[in-house]
């Protein structure tokens, strides 16, 4: 829960010395409660109050980083139970299951499929996060194996899955350097497990028997000074996940209890075998809270679905989802090619975007910076008027692209015809279809007349 800044004040020597750069205590306190100052900003504070401060003021779930650098994934410091409340901030990482007892062109085939797996929507790159390498065979060498080979055949993080203390941090070991998360802590390793943690320094899976375990086990390492954890309370399908997500979730953030305050993993993997149903279930812990998920394959059926259903959850609801203004050249234009132009709403862009090639005619298409309006919000407010148009077109040498001068604009912007032919002399404004839909005709039949 945030804090207020008159709680702060509480804690603050109340000298109105100024050595912070405010003019008073209180209107520190003030900055520090909506994040524009820190505690340690103040030189007399003492430092059990420093110390209440920080803990009260640290975010009610903690940032976990799994993997190191650019592969690696970080979840957890959300502030909201509902994403229209203000946004999620970290997407939950996909983990695919790959197991030490699946045969060796299997093992094979599954690292080069979710290594490579990239899909590109709205500018930005959609993939699977995480490997989740799970100890089923019972040989240690196996398992080693297994580990060496994902480190050395793909950038990705990990997180091990094996019952065996033992051999989970031997193979913990093997790829500390990436950071991997390791699974399960739980009741009966705990006292083995704290002193390796602390030596590879990497985060723990923490698994109980329901919430009170979670909760017992997540204590033990927190007074063991081990902060980066993600909790498992063993839900066996999809209802009593959602529950135990949106229990341990609404702990953290509406009663401040900092046992739970954690991201969660689930492994619907383990759940279902029926493969529409596991999906169905990630997509349920998605939206309810999962920090991790677990899946059994690299089923581009059911990841593609899911990677896009995550995206537009963890799109912020306050600011439009906008593309780069420039003009963007569709299927290799020429100087002979029509000119439209719109906003920079991505949807904008991609349906129009979407219409020329579908249409087969290379075409220049203009995005205007709108801020993410769409065309006709855009013109009122006067981002895609006939004066911003012009600058654009100066600003991108439009008129040296092509040997003709017609412009093609969207159909629903008839009052920006009149605009454009006053601040375009020379330029002849054409208004395109109403529906984006429309343009694959209206280019075929009006442009190459
Ligand atoms: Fe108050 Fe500390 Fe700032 Fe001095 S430095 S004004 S004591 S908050």
């Amino acid at each position: 829960m945030a804090l207020k800044g008159a709680d702060i004040l509480k804690k603050l020597p109340k000298t109105n010395c100024k050595e912070c750069g405010f003019p008073t205590c209180f209107a520190f306190a003030m900055k520090i409660a909506t994040g524009g100052a820190k505690v340690e900003d103040c030189p007399h504070i003492s430092p059990e109050s420093k110390a209440e401060l920080e803990a009260e003021l640290s975010p009610p779930i903690k940032l976990v980083t799994i993997g190191a650098g650019a592969n690696a994934l970080v979840v957890g410091e959300e502030e909201v139970m509902f994403r229209h409340e203000k946004t999620f901030f970290h997407e939950p990482g996909i983990a695919i299951l790959i197991s030490d007892k699946e045969a060796e062109e299997e093992i094979d085939r599954k690292l080069k499929k979710i290594s490579g797996f990239d899909f590109e929507r709205i500018g930005q790159k959609l993939k699977v996060n995480l490997l989740a390498l799970s100890y089923d065979s019972g040989e240690k060498a196996k398992y080693e194996a297994l580990v060496r080979k994902a480190v050395e055949t793909t950038e990705m993080a990990f997180v091990l899955i094996c019952c065996d203390t033992d051999v989970l941090f031997s193979a913990a070991a093997l790829c500390a350097a990436r950071k991997p998360l390791v699974y399960p802590i739980g009741k009966e390793n705990l006292s083995a497990a704290i002193p390796r943690l602390k030596e590879l320094k990497v985060p723990a899976g923490v698994y109980g028997k329901g919430l009170d375990e979670v909760i017992e086990v997540a204590s033990a390492l927190r007074n063991a000074g081990i902060e980066e954890m993600v909790l498992d309370s063993g839900p066996k399908n999809m209802l009593e996940g959602v529950r135990d997500n949106t229990l341990i979730r609404r702990s953290a953030l509406k009663k401040g209890f900092r046992p739970l305050g954690y991201p969660t993993i689930t492994f619907p993997c383990f759940m279902y075998k029926d493969k529409l149903k596991e999906s169905l279930a990630a997509a349920a812990f998605m939206t309810k809270y999962a920090g991790i998920i677990v899946l059994s394959q690299p089923d581009e059926h059911f990841l593609l679905p899911l990677l896009v259903y995550r995206f537009n959850i963890y799109s912020d609801p306050r600011r439009p989802m906008t593309v780069e203004e420039k003009v963007y050249e569709v299927s290799n234009p020429d100087e002979n090619s029509p000119i439209l132009i719109t906003t920079n709403y991505a949807l904008d862009f991609f349906i129009v975007s979407g219409a020329i090639e579908e249409a087969g005619l290379p075409a220049y298409l203009c995005i205007k910076n709108t801020e993410g309006l769409g065309v006709l919000a855009s013109w009122t407010s006067g981002k895609f008027n006939g004066e911003a148009i012009a600058a654009f077109f100066a600003k991108y040498s439009v008129e040296k692209k092509v040997k003709h001068r017609k412009l093609i604009i969207p159909g629903v912007a008839k009052k920006l015809k009149d605009e454009l032919e006053e601040d375009l002399p020379g330029w002849e404004i054409v208004l395109g279809p109403n529906e984006a839909s429309d343009i694959p005709k209206f280019l075929s039949e009006e442009w190459k007349q």
